[in-house]
């Protein structure tokens, strides 16, 4: 039948280290046998010691992409992740303004675990007022969901309390994920829009292959998204497949290496 392969599309950052960015959400897409594409909003220079250095593509063609993409496909679900600063971050609005690529899953994301910013600080309000009521779940970590905020978040009421926060702003279904926390469990907070809320957790696993977990995280629902699967139940599928990705270590590169995209 023509057109029955789930397509998904990843607007973000490529890794030239493969381990995050558009290359985890691709190897997530293919794991979870859904067709995957990418829109590309930067280049960086990248391994797992860290980013080295970082290139914005110009909105022009970002704005080809986006096309070439609505064009041909039919594009059941999508995600975004880097998205570099202001300029960027209102392309990718208007484009989403212009086309429909099925559910959308903004992973947030602002500073890679070894530091370097991918979201320049002046955009986290352009996010916030104009990409997350576009959203149809939004994943911040503790941090992004501070910056978001403007508010520190430290207990699970707190989290609790920032889910509420942020679904009062306008986004649908938010998952705040634990990872960061000090907790023994990394535990996550899903708050749906018919007002369900649950916690997921899963033991602390002791690994520095951590690089591109919430890539890996929001790409797995957006995949399952594109291949039908109920919100629910796609945010669960996440959460497993990221366990199993950071439960069976893969040793790549002499830093912080990433998670086993085929566990
Ligand atoms: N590089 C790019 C291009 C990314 O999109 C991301 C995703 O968040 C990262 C790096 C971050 O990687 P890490 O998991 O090490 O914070």
């Amino acid at each position: 039948m023509i057109n029955s392969t789930p397509q998904v599309v990843t607007i973000a950052g490529s890794d030239s280290g493969g381990g995050a960015g558009i290359q985890a959400d691709l190897k997530t897409f293919q794991a979870r046998q859904a067709f995957g594409m990418s829109i590309i909003i930067a280049l960086t220079a990248q391994n797992t010691y860290g980013v080295q250095s970082s290139l914005p593509i110009p909105s022009d063609f970002i704005d080809s992409q986006f096309h070439s993409l609505a064009e041909d496909f039919s594009i059941k679900a999508s995600k975004t992740g880097m998205l570099a600063d202001t300029e960027h971050v209102l392309t990718v609005v208007e484009n989403f303004k212009k086309v429909d690529f099925g559910p959308l899953i903004v992973d947030p994301v602002m500073v890679a675990k070894g530091g370097h910013q991918l979201l320049e600080y002046d955009a986290v309000q352009t996010i916030k007022e104009q990409l997350l009521p576009l959203a149809t779940v939004v994943t911040p970590n503790l941090p992004e969901a501070e910056m978001l905020l403007g508010k520190s978040i430290t207990t699970d009421h707190d989290m609790i309390e920032a889910a509420k926060s942020l679904q009062a702003l306008g986004t649908r279904n938010i998952i705040i994920k634990g990872g960061h926390s000090q907790n023994t469990e990394a535990s996550d907070f899903v708050l749906l829009e018919n007002g369900e809320s649950f916690w997921m957790s899963a033991p602390r696993i002791k690994t520095a292959s951590t690089h591109g977990t919430g890539d890996t995280f929001s790409a797995c629902i957006a995949a399952e998204l594109a291949k039908g699967t109920q919100l629910k139940k796609a945010i669960i599928t996440g959460k497993e497949f990221i366990q199993a990705a950071i439960s069976q270590e893969i040793f790549v590169g002499h830093g912080h290496g990433p998670t086993n995209h085929w566990a």
